[in-house]
């Protein structure tokens, strides 16, 4: 039952992206256009709530069907597939793991519908990796919290109607002096800056987010004040699979492509899938996309059973963005010159590939993590 449940699911989500992303592809990528209206129609069919429970709008499924909405999404656009895990994992996965009973039923159905795209601000000019240091303030005055600062390379920044943005209520350096709270938009001294012109991912939207002494309700704090840091580690735990499940999905749609070309392409009077060169790369491609899914799919299990995840998150993370980028890059050199060309779907593949190894933490990010857990 379970099987055939998670089928229909990929089913839906495959269908919905060649139909409705697929024709659109290269214009979204071109003028960096974000489809807010595709991703509302995502949100009818549950794709933008896939974790919520069902009584608060959401899709009530699990971490592998999550993984196979992402990877079906990626295949044809890794843009729009990084935009639903971020909605999806983010925002929604923050509220939804640690928001009170009140906090969800005000905020997640109209996330797990998309009503409202979903933002998450932890990243600053100057803190990315090193995200404990931020200097974005919230102090508490009355019955608000008063925040100034700014938030960098926020995915949703501009279209986004929530963020849930990490604080500083505390010391710079502590790990308990960050707080997190969740801003509607409309909340005087709340905007959006600029917008990122990026290499890659250019459908999903990245803006600066400001906040000049903006006043935020108190009861908008998520569980304690100064948990937030704690908090957002444990939401990057599952979105660390999403973007390895993005990862993945992008891989596919590399190597499809890639299989389908060398198969195609004549050189010296036979099909270049012939040379042991061409044949070679994809055999090695194939391998290493199903040791990436090997490893996501034992993530999302962990998930799923509420069993630690820190690391075979970092790890799955890390090995399927770097898969991703190999993938990318061997497909397009298989294409050879048309692999170059915006006419062949392998050099969006190959631009969008880049993130995966720098958003929710880079690999070498990933590496201290996976590190500090082998060594406890
Ligand atoms: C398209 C896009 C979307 C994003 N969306 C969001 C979002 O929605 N919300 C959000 O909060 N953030 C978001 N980010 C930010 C992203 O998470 C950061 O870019 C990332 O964490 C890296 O931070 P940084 O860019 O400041 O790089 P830095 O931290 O400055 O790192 C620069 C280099 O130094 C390396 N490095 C840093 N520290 C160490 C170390 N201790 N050991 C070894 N190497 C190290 C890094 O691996 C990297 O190679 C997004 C970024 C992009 C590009």
């Amino acid at each position: 039952m379970e099987t055939e449940n998670r089928e229909m699911v990929r089913q839906m989500a495959q269908d919905f992206a060649e139909k409705h992303i697929l024709p659109h592809v290269m214009e979204w990528d071109e003028s960096q256009y974000f489809p807010v209206e595709t991703f509302q129609a995502m949100g009818q069919l549950g794709m933008m709530g896939v974790l919520v429970p069902e009584e608060l709008g959401g899709s009530g499924l699990g971490y592998q069907e999550y993984v196979d909405v992402i990877v079906e999404v990626a295949q044809v656009c890794g843009a729009v597939g990084l935009s639903v895990a971020a909605h999806n994992s983010l925002c929604t996965g923050h509220i939804l793991a640690f928001g009170n009973e009140e906090q969800k039923r005000r905020w997640l159905p109209k996330l797990a519908t998309a009503e409202w795209i979903g933002a998450w601000g932890l990243t600053e000019a100057n803190t990315g990796s090193d995200a404990m240091r931020m200097m974005t303030t919230a102090v508490l005055d009355g019955d608000h919290y008063v925040v100034n600062g700014s938030k960098n390379w926020i995915t949703h920044g501009k279209s986004g109607q929530i963020a849930v943005v990490m604080v500083r209520t505390g010391e710079i350096g502590s790990s308990k002096g960050i707080s997190a709270l969740v801003i509607e938009k409309g909340t005087p001294g709340f905007t959006h800056g600029k917008k990122e012109n990026k290499l890659g991912m250019r459908a999903s939207e990245t803006t600066e987010l400001i906040f000049d002494n903006c006043r935020v309700p108190k009861e908008n704090l998520l569980g304690v004040q100064g948990e937030g840091f704690k908090q957002a580690m444990k939401v990057l735990d599952g979105g660390r699979i999403s973007i390895a499940a993005l990862s993945l999905g992008i891989a596919k749609g590399a190597f499809r492509a890639a299989v389908k070309y060398s198969k195609e392409r004549h050189q010296f009077g036979q099909p270049i899938a012939n040379f042991q060169g061409i044949s070679f790369k994809l055999a090695d491609m194939a391998t290493e996309i199903e040791a990436a899914e090997l490893l996501i799919r034992k993530a999302a299990y962990l998930k799923n059973n509420h069993k630690e995840v820190t690391k075979v998150s970092a790890m799955a993370k890390y090995y399927a963005s770097e898969v991703a980028v190999r993938c990318a890059t061997e497909a397009v050199q298989i294409f050879g010159g048309y692999g170059y060309t915006k006419d062949f779907p392998v050099e969006k593949f190959y631009r969008d590939s880049k993130l995966c190894t720098i958003g929710e933490g880079t690999s070498e990010i990933q590496k201290l993590v996976i590190a500090r857990e082998v060594l406890k």
